[in-house]
């Protein structure tokens, strides 16, 4: 299956994809016990398409978006994704990390390497760890090819057959709400057990960079205390912030920590500095 040719409204199909599990703010709930082994799933999609779907989306995104455009923050979160990424399993994905200008608390990311990042994550986060915890997060699910998996399981059961007929060039009408419908349906059972894996595999990505996966727990319970400040897209999802740090200490010893993790830098410091004199 090629998927070339790519309509502004699929593009916006699949950001719903990504943006219903709402970046890292939406929560799980587990009720079974967490496989302790993250595996990409199924997928019709090849790597290279991942990455032209997300250079793709994230043209669109460039325009409904502010993008902060300040160098010295974007190099800073550069640099910081790229150290997580560097122990990101599977296909070397060319990992772009983008701060948005918004005050929302909130992460999301594309397939193919696109993470964007709001100030408002970056402002809200207590520790360099704490931001660690959300580039990590949104980097297992590029890295599991978390967006085009649930595309593909959508297109196997059929009902996102429309979506798939699009990426490929297909021609459908008034398919922009239809897409926004199977995302709150069809996806959210895989957002939800994505989720799940994109804080396990996040967690190794903390350990593997010399970080402490605690500070990813903290920054649920940061979210928690922020809990009025959610994308509408995660509203429905019921974040349940107490689960994830139980899953994230449940899977500690399983984790080659550092002894001396990073928790804090003075150039996290001065970036927040900065962010906060801009307002
Ligand atoms: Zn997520």
């Amino acid at each position: 299956m090629r998927a070339r040719r790519f309509s502004s409204w699929a593009l916006i199909a699949l950001l719903f994809v990504q943006t219903a599990c709402g970046g890292l703010l939406a929560g799980a709930e587990w009720g079974a016990p967490a496989p302790r082994h993250v595996e990409a799933g199924f997928n019709l999609f090849s790597p290279e398409q991942d990455v032209e779907l997300g250079d793709a989306s994230a043209g669109e995104v460039a325009r409904q978006v502010a993008l902060l455009r300040d160098e010295r923050t974007d190099r800073y979160v550069q640099r910081l994704g790229e150290k997580i990424a560097a122990g990101a399993p599977g296909y070397r994905f060319p990992y772009r990390f983008v701060v948005v200008a918004s005050p929302e608390v909130n992460a999301f990311a594309l397939p193919g390497g696109y993470v964007f990042v709001n100030t408002g994550a970056i402002e809200a986060a207590h520790t360099e760890g704490e931001l660690a915890g959300v580039l990590a997060h949104e980097i297992a699910h590029v890295a599991l090819r978390h967006g085009t998996n649930q595309a593909s399981k959508a297109y196997v059961a059929k009902t996102g057959l429309n979506i798939l007929d699009a990426l490929t060039g297909g021609r459908r009408t008034r398919l922009g709400q239809t897409a926004h419908s199977y995302a709150r349906t069809l996806f959210l059972r895989f957002n939800r057990e994505a989720e799940e894996q994109a804080d396990l595999e996040g967690a190794r990505l903390m350990a593997a960079a010399g970080y402490d996966p605690r500070d990813m727990a903290s920054f649920f319970e940061t979210l928690e205390e922020r809990g009025g400040e959610r994308t509408p897209e995660a509203q429905d999802d019921h974040p349940d912030p107490a689960s994830r740090v139980a899953l994230i200490e449940e899977t500690l010893p399983a984790l080659r920590l550092s002894r001396a993790p990073v928790h804090d830098t003075e150039e996290f410091r001065r970036i927040k500095a900065r962010l906060s004199g801009r307002r």
